[in-house]
């Protein structure tokens, strides 16, 4: 026996009033999105709850496209029957048989919705209880702490039968916290705190810098692939390529080697809170992880900072590089990631870049670079906006 609906559970449960109805509504949509290939299915929203009545659907398939909607607490394939004993008893069973642990405790839990129903749920209990247990009889019955839960929902027409609770991705619904702008470089760290970005709400448009010619169409392609697998999460995603040759080549003939990364990155700084504005977003999202580079001490971030006024978010300044790579894994990013590419930071890299530089004195050779603010304006005009759609392009054509 194959279910035939699946009920949708919702996440932050705490949320009350208006902001859960707009979250549900959201959740809704994105779970219509991300199940778009299969035309045959047909949805019921009730008491924040979402039924997918499969219509002979694939279950498998259509559970992977769950698990990457934002906002989704969890899941159950539900088997239904009719308001008969005798069906219900059996399609418990089925909804058991799938078991992996055939020494489970379980316990069964009967909701009469429908009053008119012969036996009370107490009754009911027992009946179904029973009729499992001779049928599986390694089960053992524990009503305090079962490791399985079979329910069995007694509705107006139907009675839902569930055992299984899938894991959702949980989070907040996509985009329900305002927009954000991702830097997006080829590495590991920024398409793991895009992810973490997009799992708490935010919508992302992507920034990517390169070094065009120095850095090759290749690592442009790649972070093309990273966008794509974000937008598993996002359905699609624009990103802004940011030429930085030019602003870059000036920065480096300042010949101030050990502060070139701190001046190179409060540019980078400067022309996304740019795009930022000209576009909505209200934060910059970067992948720092403190420690991790010169860059990315005490020190250098705060003299980074200073060149905006926008809110730097780095979701992963406190985590550790294994667990990084933990979530690079989980989100299927890692192995784009260490491929071998140019990044535009590499070009004029010097070899003792400062960790500790002075804002007094970095503020004042930028006053000596006239052109600053006209290189930014540049780099901001020829930036290229391209719209990268989901990786499975057949899901979200239709979006388009
Ligand atoms: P990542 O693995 O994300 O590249 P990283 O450890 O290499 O990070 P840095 O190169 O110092 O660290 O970059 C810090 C952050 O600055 C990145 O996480 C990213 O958000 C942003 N960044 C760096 N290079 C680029 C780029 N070429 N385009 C857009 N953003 C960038
Ligand atoms: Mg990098």
């Amino acid at each position: 026996m194959k279910p035939n609906v699946i009920m949708l559970r919702l996440g932050e449960l705490t949320l009350k009033g208006k902001n859960r109805s707009r979250f549900e509504k959201v959740v809704f949509e994105q779970v219509k999105k991300a199940v778009l290939p299969y035309p045959k299915l047909t949805f019921v929203l009730e008491f924040g709850r979402i039924y997918i009545h499969l219509n002979e659907e694939p279950y498998e398939a259509i559970q992977a496209c769950l698990k990457k909607v934002l906002g989704l607490a969890s899941f159950s394939p539900v088997f239904t029957a009719p308001l008969e004993l005798a069906a219900i008893q059996a399609t418990s069973l089925a909804a058991m048989e799938g078991l992996e642990d055939e020494q489970a405790e379980f316990k069964v839990t009967v909701r009469r919705v429908n009053k008119s129903f012969l036996y009370d749920s107490q009754e009911m209990n027992k009946l179904v209880g029973g009729y499992v247990l001779k049928a599986m009889p390694t089960l053992k019955v524990n009503v305090n702490h079962p490791k399985v839960e079979l329910k069995v929902e007694l509705r107006e027409k139907l009675a839902f039968i569930y055992s299984q609770n899938v894991k959702g991705m949980g989070g907040f619904p996509y985009g329900t916290n305002g927009k954000a702008m991702l830097m997006l470089s080829g590495g590991i760290d920024s398409p793991v705190a895009g992810f973490l970005a997009l799992r708490q709400g935010l919508k992302l448009e992507a920034i990517h810098f390169h070094s065009y010619p120095f850095t090759s169409e290749r690592s442009q392609q790649k972070v093309k692939e990273l966008a794509g697998k974000l937008c598993g999460y996002a359905g699609e995603i624009k990103l802004h390529m940011v030429p930085l040759t030019s602003i870059q080549t000036r920065i480096h003939e300042v010949y101030r080697e050990d502060l070139f990364i701190t001046l190179l990155r409060r540019a980078m700084f400067r022309i996304s809170e740019k795009l930022a504005e000209a576009n909505g977003a209200m934060a910059i999202v970067t992948g720092e992880s403190l420690g991790q580079v010169a860059s990315q001490t005490l020190g250098s971030m705060n003299v980074i900072g200073r060149a905006i006024q926008l809110p730097i978010i780095q979701p992963l300044i406190t985590t550790g590089k294994q667990e990084i790579i933990g979530i690079a894994e989980t989100i299927d990013t890692f192995s784009i990631s260490i491929q071998p590419y140019e990044d535009c930071c590499t070009l004029f890299m010097p070899p003792h870049p400062s960790t500790n530089p002075s804002l007094r004195i970095v503020e004042s050779i930028e006053k000596s670079m006239v052109w600053l603010d006209a290189e930014v304006d540049e780099a901001v005009r020829l930036t290229e906006q391209l719209w990268i759609g989901a990786e499975d392009k057949q899901q979200f054509a239709s979006l388009f």
